[in-house]
């Protein structure tokens, strides 16, 4: 199973991303994730890509497109895989669909997490991040049960660089001219199901594997 999870940030989509890798036995290649990597490695990559996510831009297409066909070739994507946050750019979706189509495994399904600018601002201010395994958290909305620790692992609870307000809204203001034309691509390409995900986590979990059972004639 191929799957893109569109969306504004703040949209839920890497903490829905975690929940169908383990339902359906995924990876999940988050892009900005692996760019976080490599920023805390202090690589050649994530010194390029810092300068970039500290504004609030996007990375170049061609740092982001080769980063993830390169990590598309490894042998754990052999079984499919869950895109969260790339492609973010028409060009971007266009080198994704070429590659896909030569390697004869186009996508499955493109699910389109819907959220207001309103709730995408709540969700940032207040969230936190595990430094060792990425799972995020929400002061308003999923507390950790001890003040800044992971409740899965243990690691510390740290806010992103990038969840000021100002940057945030920026990062918006780049997702609505940038990515919000990509609905329209997969849409028209048969792939798209839009999912409300101003829910709470479990019910917007409940309408995405609705969704992909819809798109893919699975069952949940
Ligand atoms: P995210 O964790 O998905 O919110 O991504 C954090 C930041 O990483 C974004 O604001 C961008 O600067 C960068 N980034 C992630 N994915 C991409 C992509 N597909 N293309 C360009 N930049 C990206």
């Amino acid at each position: 199973m191929r799957i893109v999870l569109l969306g504004p940030p703040g949209a839920g989509k890497g903490t829905q991303a975690k929940r169908l890798a383990d339902r359906y036995g995924l990876p999940v290649i988050g892009t900005g994730d692996i760019f976080r990597d490599h920023v805390a490695r202090g690589t050649p990559l994530g010194l390029r890509a810092k300068e970039y996510m500290d504004r609030g831009d996007y990375v170049p297409d061609e740092i982001a497109v080769s980063m993830v066909l390169g990590r598309l070739k490894e042998p754990d994507c052999r079984v499919g895989f869950i895109l969260d946050g790339f492609p973010r750019t028409v060009p971007q979706a266009q080198a994704l669909e070429r590659a896909l189509t030569e390697a004869g495994t186009p996508l499955d399904a493109v699910l389109n997490f819907k959220v207001s600018d309103e709730m995408v601002v709540k969700r940032l201010t207040n969230r936190l991040v595990c430094s060792s395994c990425g799972r995020p958290y929400n002061l308003a909305f999923k507390p950790p049960r001890v003040e800044g620790v992971c409740d899965v692992c243990g690691g510390r609870l740290t806010l992103r660089s990038d969840d000021d307000e100002a940057t945030i809204l920026r990062r918006l203001e780049v997702y609505r001219r940038e990515t919000e034309p990509l609905v329209l691509y997969f849409w028209e390409r048969g792939l798209l199901r839009d999912i409300d995900a101003e829910a709470p986590e479990q019910v917007v979990f409940d309408r995405t594997v609705e969704a992909l059972s819809d798109l893919l004639d699975v069952d949940g």
